[in-house]
């Protein structure tokens, strides 16, 4: 049997042919259908029913739906589960194609291919948050980086060596990276561990030479050189993201801001693991919450939080660069009233960025206008604000951008409502006064309405039924209704010569009359006519917009600007931190140093965090000994973050503090199995401390906790030891060496510039208390036993572990050495059986107790629960 392909399957299937990649969302009225593998596959990933539609080549089509109006949703859910969605719209009324010849289908395109990198829609967005989309390139050896947020058009290149790849992405954090498909295999590891996607892109979309014609094209220069001299792979980066957005977009570029070149103004090199143990924007889970950036976040807007987690992702290195942030700061702790204030105006204003983006892709409406207009007002009252104050110079010329704007201003002003609606389709979002024509195109629309009021009385009257109503509707438009009972009458002459029946449904009768479908028409062409203008009215206050798109990015970022160091201000005055000394000595001292997370979950719990003294300055490494769970990690990551917030250009959580300019920071604490990846933990370990014995250099911050500790004891002491040599003797650089091994201590003695330093503990009653207090000086025990009792190790454990301990020191003691003759002395291990511990006597009502399950109780069943302990008793 021979199938024929109905003419829409066969568009289907050519649009479809072109999107092999992509689940192809097909457009059929309110609705986007998929069919065949990408229903099957939409279906499961989106939990919607999958049903079936004609036949193709003999078997059933499967096809499954998504409302378009609940479009956006799904988009996030198939983006997060790794699909790409290619929107295919109907470019045309259903009308037109219907002129053409009954078997005509409606012409259809794909407008738009959704990727994670791609996503301008607010709803798909973190606020507070940027979403980049990375562009790799190489050329020889040298390969660069190119980012683009197309939600704010934010675009920025560097050098980026094939080395530096992995931190750089870890810095960014994009979604989605670019690669040339040559590159695709060899890259994938990389991407795929920050939880980005990969696209490969032909080799031709990161050619140089056309690339660079195309970004003067998108531009509108001549030469490039107007925004900086960029490298060959820099341009062909650059030329890749141009390409991509081309392709997804169709056509429609996004508004793109000229190439910022990163690299002249160094910053901190912070590596993937670093970044992930120190959770400066992403806590371990992945998420914001108990990162870094959650807790010092006091931002008001959103482009201002976007600030602070692009400042905190790359801490400065030069000291007049963050001296003038510092400076910022400073101002806003002493000018309290101006901040306050300041900080008020600014929850009024808007995503400018973002508004600005949507309404140059097409995708934005008339509330996206009224959002610069109503930033556009509080600008002008910082403006206003800042006129009494001598500002610091970043500031000074962050306000330069506030102003200038008076035109595009007064125009928004004018010409828009106060509380647009979303979408531009309906109109509504002209004020009245702005344009005589459309106020008298919606006077006549609103006469005409009235005018239907008044004739609902007249027809009530003249058919003597009180109860008749005019009413409307999307299919029959205005109509007069009555119940059955009364229809009778109006069907009969002689009132059957106005009221033309027009449908009857189970209890109403529906009539028209001439004169109602005139007033009806009438209505119609002037409401039709008031929203033409109110379109034509859109565009051109739209291209104002994106005209004046260069000076209003300044302004947004000049806002960012206000109001991040106005947020670390009122961080720093709540939380009682200082602004630290930066230089380029390589002191580093910190003064009664606080862990700003660990803090905050302390208090939490109402318990006081102890605030510890650090001093890297005349000996370098710090060797830390200190009982599991004194506090080691935690002292070991507060002076780590509080040099990533100093250099940021943020006071710190400490009384004072002094750090000469931290190139690098290393980060090594904890073990976690990377099993993914078929690495032992122990292999993890060593492969990331040999990176940071590798790279470390003079500059560097490093801190180490229990190295060696994934091995067997005798390995790791003597991997940790040759770890902590090397460190002194070739890296030469600032480090704290964190170590249960108490043993390390007297190394200490042996290399210049080591310095042991210990987290108290005090023994009390056969218990350790904690007293998280760093002092100099070494641990003499690891008390490791009696934290094990705290963990609620049995106690017959612990007791047996002791007796062991007692034991092995006793023999390091005596110096007997063979360890044979030492296990052969423990009890444990002798001939003579080790008696069992006397089980401990457990009373009726414990043993009653231990078997509930509270949370499968009722409160009856509870309260029977409690009779029936007290009869055990
Ligand atoms: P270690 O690395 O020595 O095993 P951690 O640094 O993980 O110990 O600290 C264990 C716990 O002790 C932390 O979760 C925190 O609750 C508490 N703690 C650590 N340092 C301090 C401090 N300076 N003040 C108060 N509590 C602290």
């Amino acid at each position: 049997m021979t199938e024929t392909v109905t003419p829409m399957m066969a568009q289907f299937l050519e649009i479809k042919a072109g999107y092999p990649d992509a689940l192809l969302f097909y457009r059929m009225g309110d609705f986007y259908e998929m069919f065949f593998d990408d229903a099957v596959a939409a279906s499961a990933a989106l939990d919607i029913t999958l049903t079936k539609r004609g036949k193709h080549a003999g078997a059933d089509i499967p096809m499954c739906g998504v409302p378009v109006h609940a479009a956006e949703g799904y988009f996030l859910t198939l983006i997060r589960k790794g699909f790409r969605v290619a929107v295919c719209e109907q470019m045309e009324d259903p009308s037109e194609a219907k002129k053409r010849g009954s078997k005509s289908v409606v012409r259809r395109d794909v407008v738009r291919l959704v990727t994670p990198g791609t996503l301008t829609e607010d709803t798909l967005l973190d606020a507070r948050r940027h979403n980049y989309l990375a562009a790799y390139a190489e050329i020889r050896d040298e390969g660069a980086l190119a980012w683009v947020d197309i939600s704010t058009g934010a675009v920025s290149v560097m050098a980026c060596s094939r080395m530096r790849l992995g931190p750089e992405l870890a810095r960014l954090t994009p979604r989605e990276v670019l690669v040339s498909e040559a590159l695709e295999s060899e890259l994938a590891e990389v991407v795929s561990d920050l939880g980005a996607a990969m696209t490969g892109l032909g080799r031709t979309a990161f050619d140089s030479t056309s690339g660079e014609k195309r970004l003067c094209s998108v531009y509108g220069v001549a030469s490039l050189d107007a925004f900086g001299s960029f490298t060959r792979t820099e341009i062909s980066a650059l030329a890749g993201l141009v390409e991509y957005l081309d392709i997804t977009q169709k056509g429609n570029m996004p508004l793109l801001r000229p190439p910022v070149q990163e690299g002249d103004s160094p910053v901190m090199q912070i590596d993937a693991t670093t970044r992930r143990s120190l959770e400066l924007t992403h806590a371990m889970g992945g998420g914001r919450q108990g990162s870094l950036l959650s807790v010092i976040d006091r931002t008001v807007t959103a482009a201002g939080a976007r600030l602070l987690e692009r400042r905190l992702a790359s801490p400065a290195c030069r000291a007049d660069v963050i001296g003038e942030r510092q400076a910022s700061v400073q101002f806003m702790l002493e000018q309290g009233r101006f901040r306050e204030d300041l900080r008020e105006a600014l929850r009024g204003a808007h995503d400018v960025d973002r508004a600005l983006s949507r309404l140059a892709l097409d995708r934005g409406g008339p509330r996206d206008m009224a959002a610069i207009r109503n930033t556009l007002e509080v600008a002008d009252r910082v403006n206003a604000a800042c006129q009494a104050h001598e500002l610091p110079p970043v500031l000074t010329l962050a306000a330069r951008h506030l102003t200038g704007h008076d035109d595009l201003r007064d125009l928004l002003g004018e010409a828009l409502v106060a509380e647009p609606p979303v979408l531009s389709r309906d109109g509504g979002f002209i004020a009245p006064g702005y344009d005589a024509d459309l106020d008298e195109a919606r006077k006549l629309r609103d006469e005409g309405r009235s005018v239907i009021a008044g004739m609902q009385s007249d027809y009530a009257a003249l058919a003597e039924v009180p109860s008749l109503k005019i009413k409307h509707n999307n299919v029959l438009g205005y109509f007069i209704e009555t119940t059955a009972t009364h229809a009778e009458k109006m069907m009969a002459a002689p009132l059957n010569e106005t009221f033309i029946h027009r449908q009857t449904t189970a209890n109403q009768v529906r009539f028209t009359t001439v004169d109602l479908n005139e007033i009806e028409t009438r209505i119609l062409n002037a409401g039709g006519h008031a929203l033409d203008i109110e379109k034509r009215l859109y565009a051109s206050l739209k291209e104002s917009i994106v005209a004046a798109a260069g000076p209003l990015g300044a302004l947004a970022a000049a806002l960012a600007e206000f109001d991040l160091a106005a947020a670390l201000a009122d961080l720093a005055q709540r939380e009682n931190w200082c602004r630290p000394v930066i230089d380029d000595s390589r002191a580093f001292e910190v003064t009664a140093g606080r862990h700003p997370v660990v803090e905050q979950a302390q208090a939490r719990l109402g318990a006081p965090f102890v605030a510890n003294y650090c001093a890297l300055t005349e000996a370098p490494i710090w060797l830390l000994t200190g009982p599991n769970m004194a506090g080691k990690s935690t002292f070991l990551r507060q002076n780590a973050l509080i040099a990533v917030l100093a250099q940021m250009g943020s006071y710190v959580p400490a009384s004072e503090a002094h750090i000469g300019i931290v190139s690098q920071i290393f980060s090594r604490v904890g073990a976690s199995d990377d099993l993914a990846r078929g690495r032992s933990t122990f292999m993890v370990e060593m492969v990331e401390t040999a990176a940071i014995l590798n790279q470390a250099d003079d500059r560097a911050l490093v801190i180490l906790d229990e190295i060696g500790r994934g091995t067997a004891t005798y390995d790791g002491l003597s991997i940790a030891w040759a770890t902590l040599e090397h460190l002194a003797e070739v890296n030469r650089c600032r480090a704290i060496f964190a170590t249960h091994y108490h043993e390390m201590a007297a190394l200490a003695s042996r290399l210049d510039g080591v310095e042991n330093a210990t987290v108290t503990v005090k023994e009390w009653d056969g218990d350790v208390i904690f007293l998280h207090e760093v002092r100099k000086g070494t641990a003499d025990r690891s008390y490791g036993v009696q934290v094990a009792r705290l963990a609620g190790l049995p106690t017959q454990v612990v007791e047996r572990a002791k007796v062991v301990l007692e034991a092995l020191e006793k023999g390091e003691r005596e110096g007997g050495g063979r360890k044979d003759a030492l296990i052969d002395d423990l009890p444990l291990f002798s001939a003579t059986p080790v008696q069992p511990a006397p089980p401990q006597k457990v009373s009726a009502v414990e043993d009653r107790l231990a078997g509930i399950l509270p949370d499968e109780l009722s409160p009856r069943e509870a309260l029977a629960l409690v009779y029936e302990l007290r009869t055990l008793m």
